[in-house]
């Protein structure tokens, strides 16, 4: 086992400060990732062990817009393969999903069985605690052990909004290498000092970039995702991949193509300011010269979202991130059905976060932190619980009446 996570000298980089992305579309996932990786020098892939960590993170189909669709992968197989590498796929989702119950749905599971590759639960094996030397928000991180059996990194995210990040892309994407419910920290971190300003969530991300840096990034851009990304928002078809060998550049151009600057994205505005990559475009050389054609504008992820759930009162009394994206995609899942157990054009009240000090007596509560008003409510514990576990308790609550 090394002792490094790879991320130390990158073999692809050849010109750490004038990168090259290359861009491909209208071929399908394919042929898009098979010409855009027909670019690299793939020759140094030859005797290497090579884990692809692809977006398959969430239950969800390969035309979701949530998962990486598995053709980009198969291409990224068959290319690394013919070069001579052992590749293997590696994922730790979300907190509650199953791991190998995500690859199934998604469709990477039959496409990795198809060509006998390995698929790996990187959550069973007990983790690492490695440092981040430089980190402002974070100073360990705990990775999933397999990453360090493997010499060649490649992300192969989904391009996709996301309301908490802007963007969520091939940096973002390692988040996913972070062992089970570890991930869940990096949302619960206090201010960062001397950061703020920012989100301690997006500090943190760019502190996981200083020791988990992709050697390769593969953005699926087939089916992207706009709006209320990572998993609640609209499919955008694109029809389009992106490979860089410096995944801030390649994150830069996937965010032109979304009709974003990357200097929007915190963690890369921050990545980037601290010497991790490139996202000067006038740096980056993009190939072909016509790639500008894919550029097709995502939908912003909404700014007040209440409004789409007008008779439902959230209360969020110093709540974390994880449990706000939990409470949003249970009712953009959910929130219809949820209806049926209240009764008509009375508001529903749901707390989040620990702050609460007096609550209304029918308050749904949401999340560990509520738990401390429990008595006579109806209450979800986890930390954050996942949507189906919210409809269930609701569901039993109401059955229990
Ligand atoms: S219960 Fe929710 S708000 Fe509380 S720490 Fe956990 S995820 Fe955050």
């Amino acid at each position: 086992m090394k002792k490094t996570i790879p991320i130390a000298t990158n073999p692809f980089l050849t010109d750490i400060d004038h990168p090259t992305v290359q861009v491909r579309w209208g071929q399908g996932p394919y042929e898009n990732t098979k010409a855009a990786l027909s670019k690299i020098d793939l020759s140094l892939m030859r005797g290497k062990r090579v884990l692809l960590k692809p977006n398959a993170g969430r239950l969800a189909s390969e035309d979701s817009g949530v998962v990486t669709n598995s053709q980009v992968v198969a291409a990224a197989i068959d290319a690394f393969r013919a070069a001579g590498a052992e590749v293997a796929i590696g994922e730790s989702p979300i907190v509650g999903i199953k791991t190998m119950e995500a690859y199934e749905q998604c469709g990477l599971a039959m496409m990795a069985r198809e060509r006998k590759c390995p698929l790996i639960d990187m959550d069973e094996r007990k983790p690492e605690i490695a440092p981040v030397p430089n980190g402002y928000a974070i100073q360990t991180i705990k990775l999933c052990a397999d990453v360090q059996d493997f010499d060649i990194l490649v992300s192969i995210p989904v391009m996709k909004m996301h309301m908490h990040t802007v963007a969520t892309l091939s940096i973002k994407n390692m988040k996913g290498c972070l062992w089970r419910r570890s991930k869940v920290d990096l949302h619960m971190l206090p201010l960062t000092k001397g950061s703020e300003k920012e989100k301690s969530l997006n500090v943190a991300i760019a502190d996981m970039a200083t020791v988990l840096r992709p050697h390769l990034a593969i953005i699926d851009g087939t089916v992207g995702m706009e709006g209320l990304g990572p998993s609640a928002g609209a499919p955008k078809p694109v029809d389009a991949v992106v490979v860089g060998s410096d995944p801030f550049a390649a994150d830069s151009v996937a965010c032109q193509i979304m009709g974003l600057t990357a200097e929007e994205v915190p963690h890369l505005r921050m990545g980037s300011e601290r010497g991790l990559g490139i996202i000067d475009l006038e740096k980056i050389t993009i190939y072909p010269s016509n790639w500008k054609e894919t550029i097709t504008p995502f939908d912003r992820v909404p700014e007040n979202l209440s409004i789409q759930f007008p008779n439902t009162n959230i209360m969020d009394k110093h709540s974390c991130s994880a449990c706000q994206s939990t409470l949003l995609l249970f009712l953009k899942r959910y929130g219809k059905e949820m209806f049926q157990y209240f009764p008509e054009n009375t508001p529903i009240n749901i707390a989040i976060g620990k702050g609460h000090k007096n609550l209304l007596g029918n308050a749904l509560l949401i999340g560990n932190c509520t738990r401390a008003h429990k008595e006579g409510r109806t209450f979800v514990s986890g930390c954050p619980p996942v949507g189906s576990a919210i409809i269930n308790a609701i569901r039993e609550a109401r059955a229990q009446k």
